[in-house]
């Protein structure tokens, strides 16, 4: 394919040419949300980032096949091995069937996702839904020699399992200093090491959430639904694994580890992740009270936040900061971006009333490319918008008539913009709005235009009845020479 993308690698530290393994198809898996909650600004990151990535390659003309799971079993509180099912937890409390929860929050996620224009993946499975395969992951590698049975759970042996590979080569850890560092277990637990980590874990009579395995009735570890479902939907090799940075260790650590113990070798060619939003210059926490769910962004009622912001602000908001900075969140900065938006929704309104002259005196011919060379630069959302910001200029010197722009450089401008903002990066105008209005007052005036017949036919019951029902409505409507006015 004719292209130069660039991704940053998180396992090689540096940017690399993207070359998929079976051109031109590509494949893409993404860490989705555990569904115990409703999805905050920090879901709404990595949604949006891999969205990009999503289009940006079907832009270059791949076939792009995005996994992104639903973790609906298995992410217990602390992490992979400790604690309760963040799903039975909420379950329990509720007084409901875990699934019931996973349902709720999956619709809701899926939801906020659709008013973010974020597509819908080719594939979101379930890891409740793949439990044979998890089981099959798990005995290839205790098979391999690389996990152990205690207590009818099962532990992936980290320092066998170095002996052979390298545990820590994506976060960078050192596994020695992991070891010095962690606690020594001296038989108390099940777990020879403590960084070891659970492939299956047996359930407590209490725990609700359970399979029948060779080893316990239980339940995988959070970290093998990806492994499992990845080579799954994707192969045993495949091209991008995606998601926040805050998954490279563990998650992502023992995704790696657990591939190459089952397969003998690495299953992702690109690790990408994108970095994490802050809210006023503090990490977003529960304990915090700085949890800002989306819904409590469209709609403004959070304490933290000063009106409500359209879900398009909110993606234009991330888009304006690239995906491996991080992106401090706060009224103000939300607010510049409302308005950046709306500048850049103006310039293409007004570029759809601008009419060509015989030459063109602003500047546009290499937007494209330049545009098209940011995102080949690993995604560099930031400088496309503000090439779209230029463009806005060169726009309104036109509109404004100090400048001149001929026909073929408006075409070339109109299909740049439309294809950069809208398709790119995905944003929408407030047109469904209109279209909404639109149909709304035609449908006033066809109510209107069947009271005029009525009155010619003397039907004075009707007549009468649609001016006092829309009335009622809060209509304000004049009778006139040429038939009516309404207002509300
Ligand atoms: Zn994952």
């Amino acid at each position: 394919m004719e292209h130069s993308l660039y991704v940053y690698n998180t396992l090689s530290r540096k940017k690399e040419q993207f070359i998929p393994l079976n051109e031109p198809n590509a494949g893409l898996y993404v860490c989705g949300p555990t569904v115990y909650g409703d999805a905050h600004l920090g879901h709404a990151r990595p949604a949006i980032t891999f969205d990009i990535l999503f289009r940006w390659l079907k832009n270059l003309g791949y076939k792009v096949r995005y996994v992104r799971n639903i973790t609906d079993v298995g992410h217990l509180e602390h992490d992979a091995d400790d604690g309760e099912d963040k799903i039975a937890k909420k379950a329990r409390l509720e007084q409901v069937e875990p699934m019931e929860i996973a349902q709720y929050y999956t619709i809701r996620y899926q939801k906020s996702m659709e008013l973010l224009n974020v597509l819908p993946p080719s594939i979101e499975p379930h890891a409740s839904g793949h439990i044979p395969e998890q089981i099959d992951f798990v005995k290839k590698i205790v098979d391999a020699g690389f996990a152990y049975e205690s207590n009818g759970s099962v532990y992936f042996d980290v320092e066998k399992y170095n002996t052979k590979f390298n545990y820590g080569k994506l976060s960078g850890r050192n596994i020695e200093e992991i070891l010095e560092n962690t606690r020594n277990l001296d038989g108390q637990s099940e777990k020879r090491k403590s960084v070891d980590f659970a492939l299956w874990k047996k359930a407590a009579p209490e725990h609700i959430m359970h399979w029948n395995s060779p080893w316990s009735d239980g339940f995988p570890g959070w970290h093998l639904e990806c492994s499992a479902m990845g080579t799954k939907y994707l192969g045993e090799t495949f091209d991008i694994h995606g998601g926040g940075m805050d998954l490279v260790f563990p998650h992502h650590e023992c995704e790696i580890a657990q591939s190459s113990a089952a397969l003998g070798h690495e299953s992702v060619r690109y690790w990408m992740h994108n970095n994490m939003i802050t809210i006023n210059g503090q990490k977003m926490g529960k304990s915090l009270g700085n949890f800002i769910t989306l819904d409590e962004f469209f709609t403004g009622k959070h304490s933290l936040i000063c009106q409500r912001y359209s879900p398009m602000t909110i993606r234009f908001f991330i888009l304006q900061a690239h995906y491996r900075s991080t992106v401090d969140f706060s009224n103000e900065a939300l607010v510049a971006s409302q308005k950046g938006l709306e500048r850049l929704v103006e310039a293409y309104e007004r570029l759809q009333k601008i009419s060509a002259s015989d030459q063109t005196s602003v500047k546009i011919s290499d937007l494209r490319h330049r545009c098209e060379q940011a995102m080949n630069d690993d995604l560099n959302t930031p400088v496309v918008i503000s090439h779209l910001f230029d463009a806005a200029k060169a726009i309104n010197t036109v509109y404004d008539g100090n400048g001149k722009i001929s026909e073929k450089d408006l075409d070339e401008l109109k299909s740049v913009f439309q294809l950069y903002l809208f398709d790119v990066l995905g944003l929408k105008t407030e047109q469904e709005n209109s279209k909404t209005l639109d149909a709304y007052k035609k449908a006033i005036d066809l109510l209107l235009n069947m009271r005029l017949d009525a009155k010619r036919n003397k039907n004075w019951e009707l007549s009468d009845k649609i001016r006092d029902e829309l009335s009622a409505c809060g209509f304000i409507i004049k009778d006139t020479k040429e038939g009516f006015e309404w207002s509300i």
